[in-house]
């Protein structure tokens, strides 16, 4: 149970004055929500940080205002100047002066009321707001804040400037913003008073309080103590979390599984090819895994098109050969009917019973594949996360592949390892994303590892070459004598800023000017198409029917085509390295040449230069994710940035990792001075871990 304390910061933001459904709305759009959250919290609210600040301290006097900048000026009404009648297009002024000169405040389709209300003829009031000049005059368009001496103090010298959305004002943000931070109660801190002194960095409540009412421009700049601190309180909760939950795994016990190999020898007699040597290994040791005593917890790390799903089939039969069952878990619809469709005929072949269950799935069909696994009927279910839905039981679940795991939040991550807690199931994790060594560490522990390093034969390397934006209409022609010699594409198209609207707006309207060009054979696939016509689109391609896919970044993971050549990323420069490694793995799968095309809008930034650079020089999947690490951070490396959902609510950015290994360390010291958080410092901790919502952790702690 969270501490009655912590809950004023858990309800819903509408308890905020100016907060109704309209701004509820608007903040859904504006506010990064973690996932499983449909409307915006308090919490919410104090992690939706200022990007900079408008600094109000200039108060000048009139005859001293500079032009262009923003000033407070006091100064006395004179007088009301509306527009002529019926001529709504001229503005409404007020004159007003100080000693010193005069400014006329202009206000263009204002009510006359409401002006009167706000500036009474005769008496003195603080205007704030960018100070121009007109003609002669020296004015203020609709000054950004008026109040009355007596209520100087609501006027923000230094205003925090928040990331917006479409229609929400930052007045009402910054309202509910200042209420959101009168709910934070005190606490007990939690982190060590010499750290915290070393560093300089004030309290969790002080940090916040700087940030969102600040009192000093640096407060908000990046890499600020406040930030600093919050950010290292982020990391630490996710720190202990990650080995609580380990903790919690590591003292199950297991459920060894012994195969006998008769299914597996099966399904390689099927297989068109012969496994790498790579893979093999792998086998090997999940099958030492999964017939210890031990719980498994092992994670398959391979490149894009190393060929993973193979493993995970073969892995998952050894549980099969021993009369239990397996479950595979991919990330999105696609991904799943991709796996079943290159595992179903497989199991076939090899007498395995193979069940679909994704969000899809609904009334009966999805009631009879449940009676079915609860049956033990079903021998491998596939499908999304719907596979962890409370009324999904299993007959006899051995065995559970999550499939890209660099897709699922820390806090989905703790779920799963619960829903496989209760029957101990042995847990394999792959991921397409290598992910550097030091980063493991910190993230998993000690997991055990398995790498597929080769590439199964015969693939070729993949031409990668940075293209000016400029350059678009020739590569479209060479686009098109490519696709007379059958080649096959895929076209990304970019996320726009945060709307989803504008992101399809840009993929229709290239998907336009290709058909145009190139003829027919041109189909769209986004994220705002449903299932049934995704699944359609996807098949058209596969088959070769349609010859280019013009695509959001929805294909992003585990499609598979081995025919498409080549792959073209509309404004590379605004992709992460590990997703232009993984769009890139979406090529070179079959036997033609491969090209990998980056277009990019200039200026480049430095580090985009470096990304795309390093795009054309290696294919080599470590490389790149060491070098993104560098690039941008831990956090985002793992992070759900890639998926648009935040892991990290302060520490996502870049320029943490150095706080990301402290985090680290200190949480194994804590942990083992005070393993059942029970000391002082323990009880404010368990506070911490409230705070970033880590409670799955904590209730697993409990259970062990
Ligand atoms: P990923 O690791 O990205 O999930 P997949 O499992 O989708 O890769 O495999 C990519 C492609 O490689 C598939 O078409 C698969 O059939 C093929 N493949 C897998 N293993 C081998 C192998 N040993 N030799 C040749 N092709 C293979
Ligand atoms: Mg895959």
């Amino acid at each position: 149970m969270r501490p009655p304390e912590l809950t004023p910061l858990f309800a819903s933001a509408e308890v905020l004055k100016g907060v109704g459904p309209r701004v509820i709305a608007l903040l859904k759009k504006a506010l990064r929500l973690p996932p499983g959250v449909l409307l915006p919290r308090v919490i919410d609210m104090l992690w939706h940080l200022p990007t900079g600040v408008i600094d109000r301290r200039a108060e000048p006097t009139v005859a001293a205002a500079l032009p262009g900048t923003i000033a407070t000026l006091k100064v006395r009404v004179l007088k009301h100047k509306g527009p002529p009648r019926g001529n709504t297009k001229a503005p409404y002024k007020v004159a007003t002066e100080d000693e010193t000169g005069r400014l006329d405040l202009v206000f263009f389709r204002v009510e006359r009321s409401f002006v009167e209300r706000q500036l009474p003829v005769g008496e003195e009031r603080y205007v704030s707001g960018r100070v121009e000049r007109y003609g002669e005059t020296l004015q203020m368009a609709h000054p950004d804040y008026i109040v009355a001496p007596d209520n100087r103090g609501d006027l923000p010298l230094l205003e925090p400037v928040y990331p917006l959305t479409g229609g929400l004002s930052g007045k009402v943000l910054l309202k509910a913003e200042r209420q959101a931070l009168e709910r934070v109660p005190p606490m007990q801190e939690w982190q060590d008073a010499a750290w915290l002194k070393q560093r300089g960095w004030p309290s969790f409540a002080e940090a916040l309080k700087r940030l969102h009412h600040p009192e000093d421009a640096a407060d908000v700049s990046p890499g600020s103590a406040p930030l600093q601190r919050l950010a290292y309180d982020e990391l630490l909760a996710n720190q202990l979390a990650l080995a609580m939950v380990r903790e919690s795994f590591k003292a199950q016990r297991g459920r060894p599984v012994h195969g006998d190999g008769r299914l597996r020898a099966k399904i390689i007699d099927a297989l068109p090819f012969a496994l790498t040597n790579s893979q093999k290994t792998a086998l090997r040791e999940i099958e030492a895994d999964i017939s210890a005593p031990r719980r498994m917890l092992r994670l398959l790390q391979g490149d894009v098109g190393s060929g993973k799903t193979v493993v995970a089939l073969l892995a998952m039969a050894v549980a099969v050969e021993a009369g239990a069952q397996s479950a595979l878990m991919a990330p999105t619809e696609v991904l799943a009917r991709q796996h079943m469709e290159t595992i179903a005929p497989l199991a076939e072949k090899a007498g395995i019973r193979v069940g679909l269950l994704t969000g899809r799935e609904k009334g009966r069909v999805r009631d009879d594949i449940l009676a079915r696994l609860d049956a033990g009927d079903i021998d491998i279910l596939i499908g999304t996360h719907a596979l962890f839905q409370a009324d999904v039981v299993f007959h006899d679940l051995a065995f559970a592949v999550i499939d890209e795991q660099h897709r699922f939040g820390v806090h989905q991550r703790l779920a799963l390892q619960t829903k496989g807690g209760g029957g101990g199931a042995n847990m394999l994790v792959m991921t397409a994303t290598p992910i550097p060594r030091t980063l493991l560490m910190t993230h998993y522990g000690d997991l055990e590892v398995s790498k597929l390093t080769e590439k199964p034969a015969g693939r070729k390397p993949i031409v990668t070459k940075q293209i000016a934006n400029g350059l678009m209409e020739k590569l479209i022609a060479r686009i098109k004598a490519q696709l007379a010699e059958g080649a096959q594409v895929y076209w990304v198209c970019p996320l726009i800023e945060s709307s989803d609207v504008s992101d399809l707006a840009a993929a229709e309207e290239r998907h336009a000017h290709l058909t145009q060009v190139l003829g027919e054979g041109v189909g769209l696939l986004h994220g705002g198409m449903n299932a049934t016509a995704k699944d359609a689109t996807m098949a058209a391609f596969a088959d070769g029917n349609l010859k280019v896919l013009v695509a959001t970044t929805v294909i992003e993971v585990g499609v598979n085509v081995p025919n498409a050549n080549i792959m073209v990323i509309e404004h590379a420069e605004r992709f992460g390295l590990a997703q232009l490694h993984q769009l890139r793995g979406r090529v070179g799968r079959g036997s033609r040449e491969s090209f990998c095309m980056l277009l990019y809008a200039e200026p480049l930034t430095r580090t985009a230069q470096e990304r795309l650079a390093m795009m054309e020089d290696t294919e080599d999947g470590f490389l790149i994710a060491e070098k993104d690490l560098e690039l941008r951070g831990g956090g985002e490396v793992l992070g759900a940035r890639q998926s648009g959902e935040a892991e990290f609510r302060v520490a996502g950015g870049a320029g943490f990792s150095e706080l990301l290994s402290a985090a680290h360390d200190d949480a194994r010291m804590i942990l083992s001075a005070d393993p059942h958080l029970t000391t002082e410092r323990g009880e404010a901790l368990r506070r911490l871990l409230y705070v970033f919502e880590c409670d799955e952790a904590i209730r697993l702690f409990r259970a062990a």
